[in-house]
């Protein structure tokens, strides 16, 4: 969900020689036997058209985002982060600038869609938030199989029907909407170190499945044979585990793979000291898959907060 200014650079250069190479016939209709100037200005006017045209095409996304990203964020969305995401809350300043500019290019390019309610604000933080902190260190990750995103005021059943005792908080299948359910992803953010989080569950589906199949093992980011061979295995170990009431790992990970990796990934990213305590390997290759150091982050912005007393931190 980034663009580069040096991605704009790359691609002008490109259309220049794609115009080039396609106007080229043309431009040797300038020289014939005789050189006819009329024609050669023709063919000149079109290669120049033609890269006008080439260029505004590739570089058609990559404007937009600058654009999305040059706008101001209005204060609310500031307020809210600050008040409710922690994760947020825990990045330097200059990768708060980050964060904010790719929920600027995330909330304007999905649709945030209510269902038997109103949109607010808070809704459209707390999705984008959701969205962003499982991909944060992923550059260029797209989340190209999705577009729309559903929001229900609470809980739902299997019929998708709402206010009939259902308690499913959020749901994605292999097509391109999710849904959240409003009340838990209030809650899951507010309960921001209980290791669970609809929001980023729901977007770890959505990576997982990025590869065409929502199945536990994220093939894009899993970048050689060895490491997916070494998440099967713990993630095999863990299962066990899990389904035998042995884990502290919320048991609703051993349905299976899929889950198992959503479920882990909400621990990671919201209780990172007890992950690493108590499951080290499970969060060290976590740590390679996200390319994050969750424990490292929070405790540095826990280390901020320790007051400073005769110019020393205290202990
Ligand atoms: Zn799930």
């Amino acid at each position: 969900m980034e663009y580069s200014k040096g991605h704009n650079w790359f691609i002008s250069r490109l259309s220049l020689f794609g115009a080039f190479l396609i106007s080229a016939p043309i431009i040797t209709l300038g020289f014939g036997e005789t050189f006819v100037p009329a024609r050669f200005t023709i063919a000149l006017l079109s290669t120049i058209l033609l890269f006008i045209v080439l260029y505004f095409i590739f570089t058609h996304n990559s404007r937009r985002r600058m654009r999305l990203d040059k706008g101001e964020m209005p204060s609310e969305w500031y307020d809210i982060l600050k008040s409710e995401v922690k994760y947020y809350n825990a990045l330097p300043s200059k990768e708060k600038k980050r964060f904010e500019a790719l929920m600027k290019i995330f909330l304007g390019e999905k649709h945030i869609t209510p269902v038997d309610t109103e949109i607010n604000e808070k809704d459209r933080v707390l999705t984008a938030a959701g969205a962003i902190i499982p991909i944060f260190k992923l550059p260029g990750w797209e989340y190209s199989k999705l577009n729309e995103i559903l929001i229900y005021p609470g809980g739902f059943n299997e019929d998708y029907e709402q206010g009939k005792g259902g308690r499913i908080m959020g749901l994605v299948d292999g097509g391109t909407t999710m849904i959240l359910s409003r009340t838990y992803l209030y809650s899951s953010f507010k309960d921001a170190d209980d290791g669970t989080n609809v929001g980023i569950h729901e977007f770890v589906h959505k990576i997982d499945g990025a590869d065409g199949s929502i199945d536990g093992i994220p093939s894009f980011l899993l970048s050689s044979r060895d490491l997916i061979e070494s998440w099967r295995k713990i993630m095999a170990d863990e299962l066990g585990r899990i389904r035998s009431g042995r884990s502290d790992i919320n048991p609703y990970g051993g349905t299976n793979e899929a889950e198992f990796f959503s479920v882990v990934s909400e621990y990671f990213f919201e209780a990172p000291a007890k992950m690493k305590r108590k499951h080290q390997k499970l969060y060290d290759i976590l740590k390679k898959i996200y390319r994050q150091d969750t424990f490292s982050l929070f405790n540095a912005a826990l280390k901020d907060m320790i007051p400073v007393r005769f110019g020393r931190r205290s202990k």
